[in-house]
């Protein structure tokens, strides 16, 4: 049997990657896609774990030769996932997160009617500015570029087929595992 595609979108600073980390660490079934970026490193992401970190010219390249399944430029640089690696994980009968924008999740769904798709949205614009400055990773111009884009982002939420709040780090988890096991359920 076929497995399933969760997207999981959220503006940056909503706390989606925490809380993806903790839904996957309770759940074998779940695999995590692993994408293509061409964005630097941040201290402490490894490569090959939190992103493929590439170069501009090899991403266009493998664009070019079709290897992403959706791509898109979030905040200047570029962002893609394998479509090997997602038909592999499939017909292996294990479900996928996609953590990717409101972009990539438009052509994933083209792509795959059935996919099944989550925004997480943060408690309010102040609380994610807070947080995006709170975690001391990004220049002062990357944060305004982000809660620029995540004004965009959160325009899109309804297009989703879930929202989640994440005001408490606890309630919005047990909210994703639930609507997790509603899909499967289903
Ligand atoms: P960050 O640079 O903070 O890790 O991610 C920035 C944004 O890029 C987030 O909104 C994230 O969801 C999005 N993103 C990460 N990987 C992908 C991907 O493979 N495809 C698309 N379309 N967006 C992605």
């Amino acid at each position: 049997m076929s497995g399933r595609i969760f997207i999981l979108a959220a503006p940056s600073g909503a706390g989606k990657s925490s809380l993806v980390a903790a839904l996957l660490a309770d759940d074998p079934q779940l695999k995590l896609s692993v994408s293509f970026t061409t964005r630097k490193p941040r201290t402490g992401e490894v490569d090959g774990v939190a992103y493929n970190f590439t170069t501009v010219t090899d991403f266009l390249e493998r664009r070019a030769r079709g290897e992403f399944l959706e791509n898109a430029k979030v905040h200047d640089n570029y962002y893609a996932t394998s479509r090997t690696w997602i038909a592999q994980v499939l017909s292996e009968g294990r479900d996928i997160v996609l953590e990717i924008d409101w972009q990539g999740a438009e052509q994933v769904r083209a792509a795959f009617p059935a996919v099944h798709s989550i925004f997480v949205m943060p408690p309010s614009l102040d609380e994610l500015e807070r947080r995006l400055r709170g975690r001391d990773t990004d220049s002062p111009e990357a944060i305004a570029t982000r809660l620029a884009n995540a004004r965009i982002e959160m325009e899109k939420a309804s297009r989703f087929d879930y929202t989640v709040v994440n005001d408490q780090f606890d309630h919005a988890l047990v909210e994703l595992k639930r609507i997790i096991a509603q899909c499967r359920a289903a």
